[in-house]
């Protein structure tokens, strides 16, 4: 079996589309733009592209980005300000704080002072309980994402065994509690799992979040299986995924490439999340 390349690229381009018109719609309504500030400190050079990419996406869809760029050096109390003053600008309807913070300040800290309500990409504790209750919240981008690009595929997650490589905050915990919400029968595994291949076998879902190039082998994975890969691994001046992408092809469905699957798709729910908080506070 060869399987069949989800285009992360191209769905994240048709849903920028529609998104457009939200913000379009947004603006002709209330008589602004919808607005996301973007924060990073610091020096490191990936979040410097993450950073260029999310800019280029709120330009390209017709959302208004504030940046602040704080150098290696800044403090909490800089940043504690800055986040307290977006928390009241009634032209900032999504907050992003750009991690990984330099060294001395404390993420969480940050992350817990941005307002629910502002919170971009759904990190804080409100969004987090809210998505284990199942109630109305913020969801992560990157596990939004992975279950657009699921659904992309056309195959039900309802009653499939999904099984995620990674409990990570802000992927895989996410992405196991929205397949659980799809109905999908949901196993978590992390770096003390036993025997982690006789899982992945098992697995009609298997999403790949683990930081580890190439990790998630041919003879890991079940036949038709589908596979997201959201890892970004760098080396050899190359991005690499957490699955071993030729050995892959040959036992899934479907797969994420990387780059062009998981990647673009966060990027565009970052700005969904922003949308959709503006019109949430404008209206309730
Ligand atoms: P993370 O916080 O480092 O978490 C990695 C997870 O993998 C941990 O839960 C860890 O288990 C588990 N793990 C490590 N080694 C393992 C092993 N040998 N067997 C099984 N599990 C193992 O990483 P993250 O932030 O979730 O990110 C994961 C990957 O996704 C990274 O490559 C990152 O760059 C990428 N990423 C991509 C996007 C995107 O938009 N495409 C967004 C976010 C992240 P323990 O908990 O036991 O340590």
């Amino acid at each position: 079996m060869s399987a069949k390349i989800i285009d992360g690229k191209a769905l994240s381009l048709s849903i920028r589309e529609s998104l457009k018109t939200e913000a379009a719609r947004f603006e002709s309504k209330y008589g602004r733009k919808v607005g996301l500030a973007v924060i990073k400190a610091g020096n490191n050079p990936a979040s410097e592209v993450y950073v260029r990419n999310k800019i280029k996406a709120c330009e390209d869809v017709g959302v208004k980005s504030f940046s602040y760029n704080f150098p290696e050096e800044t403090g909490e109390a800089e940043l504690s300000e800055l986040i307290a003053a977006l928390n009241g600008d009634a032209n900032v309807d999504g907050i992003l704080v750009q991690l990984p913070l330099p060294q001395g300040i404390d993420e969480k800290k940050m992350l817990a002072l941005i307002s629910p309500e502002k919170d971009a990409d759904g990190f804080h504790a409100v969004n987090a309980g809210g998505l284990m209750l199942g109630l109305p919240c913020t969801k992560p981008c990157t596990p939004a994402g992975i279950i657009e690009l699921i659904k992309s595929t056309g195959e039900r997650i309802a009653g499939k065994n999904a099984v995620v490589i990674g409990r990570s905050n802000i992927v895989g915990k996410p992405a196991a509690m929205l397949l659980l919400a799809e109905n999908a029968t949901v196993t978590i595994c992390h770096s003390k799992t036993a025997d982690l291949k006789s899982h992945t076998k098992n697995a009609d879902i298997i999403v790949a979040a683990v930081g580890i190039k190439e990790f998630v082998k041919g003879d890991m994975i079940k036949d038709g299986a589908i596979v997201i890969d959201v890892g970004m691994n760098r080396a050899d001046g190359k991005l690499y995924g957490d699955v071993a992408f030729d050995q892959a092809i040959e036992k899934a469905s479907y797969i994420t490439p990387v780059p062009g699957g998981v990647g673009p798709m966060t990027v565009t729910m970052l700005i969904k999340n922003t949308i959709e908080s503006a019109f949430r506070c404008k209206e309730n």
